[in-house]
């Protein structure tokens, strides 16, 4: 109630100044409005935005909205409408509401109901690269007023609170998002998971108001730019121009370039010049090592500094003294152009003898907040933020919020999500953008933590997590808290003692593989299923029952995989060769023990697969993940166990056999 009196006085305080008076402007009732009026020729995100409206808000009252066009509106109609779109919203209000600023959106409160408007493209309805201001004003009421919530893509992933008393409070409200790129991707692409279920991500994407609307990349730029795919045409450009290539061991190669040469960073100036589809362009060097070795490179490299490893030297200097010569001259030539950085690896880190990045640099911080689990790393992370903030303007989160490297386990770190958004806005990030998973049913807080953050990063953070909770799973909020909260103890006490295969404090992905039967050791299992079987009597049928057997299919999926890798550490250890698997203890070799693990490891295999394909439609586990590494020839674990037990069944899950199950 508090907060309700509050936002009124806010917006009573505006509609002064707006000069509306305060006689027309009143609470309105939900139950009160009867239809929702768009302009007839409105673009596809309004109109979709009008069907939105009526759907949601109609099922918060139990009444049922009729969209109406805008040419069939009565004005003298009974009870109050909801005006969707600008051209509906400008015949009501009676002026003009645009020029509006990229994303804007408006709620305004009319004596006729209330308009919800803004900066709306043509182009698909369902597109996060379509501005549609329109929706972001309608789920914003939708999800901050009515109570209306998105968990997750498809089935189970909404709640839609009962509440035929609903009423609204006075709006006067224009804004643009806090953050220009708002965008967490649900996993593998799209050709491993069903129609069914990328059609509901388009969906949820939208009602999570995520949107990719300037056009931006910030990635690897030089496969594209020097045209590395094709391999005769890179031999040809290492003859003609050896010298544009990084010198290696005496030798001149790709996939790095040589930062100095002039002719290169020309080359560059004109490659974004000429890139009209975006609007900041990407000149990022290619990932992984082999840097330039050329005098005239080290030279701009600090004496006696290293990079991330501890071994090869820390390269920000020269590669960012690049960037700003590129971003300079860009800039000269096309004012309104930017150029996209990825601050990365050996360049992660500021440079030290840089005191400013250019004003149309945008720099792609690559992080992994679960990494922060390790509070050092966390601190480090800040320390870097605060340092990045001193010399650059624009500053863009780049996340793994739900990677590889995590299998589809669980991994709570919402408090480090949290962190990660409400620190690195104060340092002035103003996009967010990363890798996430499919696996809501193991990693469902961490992605309402993001989604919730990424479109308000500056809120209070105290009752989010509790809202998640009490939102999906009611009278089980709290048995469902500690079920995740199980893993997220363990995840705290077990972190420090996972196996090092490189000595490294942040994820690295060789000693998480090795170590997930050390953080989620058995008896955590047993206490988080606990939980569960807790949460199971606790929810009453429906939504929140469903809810928590979603949960209960990640668990059993979970079990499987941490008993599975385990059985994988124990042939490794016996000297069975399974890449990424080391062996650590040597153990003397066992022929009885040996084939009791591989039986075992192949039987847990197929469950793994079987569960992987039980509910391709549900947001629960990401097949994409495990086809994508079978279509690579990546991480044949099970591949391997079957060709020593001389089992001669492909794998279920490619490509190819999940298109053909569609
Ligand atoms: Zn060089």
């Amino acid at each position: 109630m508090k907060a309700f009196l509050k936002r009124l006085g806010y917006a009573a305080a505006f509609s002064a100044a707006f000069g509306i008076s305060q006689a027309e402007n009143t609470p309105q009732r939900l139950a009160d409005f009867r239809r929702v009026v768009v302009a007839d020729d409105a673009p596809p995100v309004a109109q979709f935005a009008a069907k939105e409206l009526a759907e949601y808000a109609g099922r918060v009252t139990g009444q049922t909205l009729e969209v109406v066009p805008l040419s069939r509106y009565q004005p003298d109609a009974a009870g109050l409408s909801f005006f969707v779109g600008e051209a509906a919203g400008e015949k009501i209000i009676g002026r003009k509401l645009g020029p509006w600023k990229t994303e804007e959106w408006l709620l305004q409160t009319v004596p006729q109901g209330l308009v919800l408007a803004g900066d709306d493209q043509p182009g698909r309805a369902l597109s996060v690269f379509v501005a549609a201001g329109s929706q972001l004003a309608a789920y914003t009421l939708l999800d901050e007023t009515l109570g209306v919530k998105w968990f997750w893509p498809g089935a189970f992933g909404e709640h839609v609170p009962a509440n035929p008393g609903a009423v609204l409070p006075v709006f006067q409200t224009r804004r643009v998002p806090e953050f220009m790129i708002r965008n967490y991707g649900v996993g593998y692409p799209g050709k491993y998971h069903t129609e069914a279920f990328n059609e509901e991500v388009e969906r949820w994407a939208r009602r999570t108001r995520q949107g990719w609307v300037p056009k931006a990349v910030f990635g690897h730029s030089w496969y594209g730019a020097f045209g590395f795919r094709d391999k005769e045409k890179t031999a040809e450009l290492v003859k003609t121009h050896p010298e544009w290539f990084a010198l290696v061991n005496g030798k001149r190669q790709p996939p790095q370039m040589c930062t100095t040469n002039p002719e290169v960073i020309e080359y560059m100036i004109n490659y974004v010049l000429a890139d009209k589809k975006n609007a900041i362009s990407t000149i990022s060097p290619s990932d992984g090592g082999s840097f330039c070795e050329c005098e005239r490179c080290r030279a701009l490299d600090v004496p006696g500094l290293l990079g991330y490893d501890g071994k090869t030297p820390q390269l920000s200097d020269r590669v960012f003294t690049y960037a700003n010569e590129i971003a300079r001259r860009v800039h000269e030539k096309d004012p309104d152009k930017g150029v996209g950085m990825f601050a990365y690896t050996f360049y992660s880190q500021p440079p030290v003898r840089i005191e400013k990045m250019e004003p149309n640099l945008y720099l792609s911080f690559v992080h992994q907040a679960m990494a922060n689990v390790d509070p050092q790393v966390q601190e480090e992370w800040k320390t870097r933020a605060l340092e990045w903030k001193k010399i650059s303007p624009h500053l863009v989160m780049r996340e793994g919020w739900g990677n590889h490297y995590l299998l589809d386990l669980p991994f709570p770190h919402e408090e480090e999500i949290l962190t990660a958004f409400s620190f690195g806005s104060e340092c002035g990030f103003m996009a967010a953008y990363g890798e996430g998973s499919k696996a809501f049913s193991t990693q469902a807080p961490n992605t309402w933590a993001v989604t919730r953050m990424m479109w308000d990063p500056k809120q209070d953070t105290t009752n989010l997590m509790r809202d998640f909770y009490h939102a999906a799973y009611g009278p089980a909020a709290d048995a469902v808290q500690a079920y995740f909260g199980t893993f997220r103890d363990a995840l705290k006490a077990n972190w420090p003692n996972r196996r090092f295969v490189l000595p490294a404090r942040g994820m690295a992905y060789v000693n998480i593989i090795n170590s997930w039967d050390i953080l989620y050791p058995p008896a955590v299992l047993d206490e988080a299923e606990k939980h569960l079987k807790e949460a199971a009597a606790l929810a009453p049928a429906g939504e929140y029952a469903d809810r928590v057997a979603f949960h209960r299919f990640g668990f059993e999926y979970t079990r499987t995989l941490v008993d599975l890798l385990r059985c994988y550490h124990d042939l490794a250890n016996r000297g069975v060769d399974l890449d990424t698997f080391v062996n650590f203890e040597k153990l003397p070799y066992d022929t009885t023990k040996e084939k009791e693990l591989l039986r075992r490891a192949y039987e847990l295999g197929e469950k793994r697969e079987t569960l992987l394909l039980e509910h391709r439609d549900w947001a629960a586990l990401d097949e994409g993940l495990y086809a994508f590494t079978n279509d690579k020839g990546l991480r044949q674990w099970h591949a391997a166990v079957k060709k020593l037990l001389r089992i001669d069944t492909p794998t279920r899950l490619t490509s190819a056999t999940l298109a053909a199950k569609k």
